[in-house]
């Protein structure tokens, strides 16, 4: 399990992460949502998930596709990704972790989109795409 939180610290969570699947997103979503070149994203066992929110802070942005990218209202900052069904996906945003990760990401992906100024750093895989993460 690892713990993470918002920038003012309203929100916190504990999520148990798929070690081994955490991937750069380049598409142009997450470089809107975060006005970043890309953003570092970790799949998460939803069943383990626990939010503490005693303010009633965290919304949510649903997109065209049926997702959510959700947020602290107070802060800005995004936490997490998911489905209609979080069981079916989840992700996290990795930097906002306050637990040391273990792992670093395996992928690039959906570089088609990429920032052209952005030149993915070597030493990992890059997919045009969404790479077959699976679970
Ligand atoms: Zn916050
Ligand atoms: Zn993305």
């Amino acid at each position: 399990m690892v713990s993470g939180s918002c920038l003012c610290g309203e929100l916190t969570y504990q999520v148990r992460l798929y070690a081994d699947k955490i991937f750069n997103c380049h598409c142009r979503f997450c470089r809107k949502a975060h006005g970043a070149d890309y953003v570092t994203l970790a799949l998460a066992d939803a069943n383990t998930l626990t939010l503490v929110d005693h303010k009633k802070l965290l919304r949510e942005h649903k997109n065209s596709l049926g997702g959510y990218r959700a947020f602290c209202a107070c802060c800005g900052t995004r936490l997490m990704n998911y489905g209609p069904d979080k069981n079916k996906y989840l992700s996290i945003v990795v930097n906002t972790l306050d637990t040391a990760l273990s792992h670093y990401p395996v992928a690039h992906c959906n570089t088609e989109s990429k920032a052209p100024w952005c030149e993915p750093y070597e030493g990992i895989a890059s997919f045009e795409a969404f790479p077959p993460l699976g679970k």
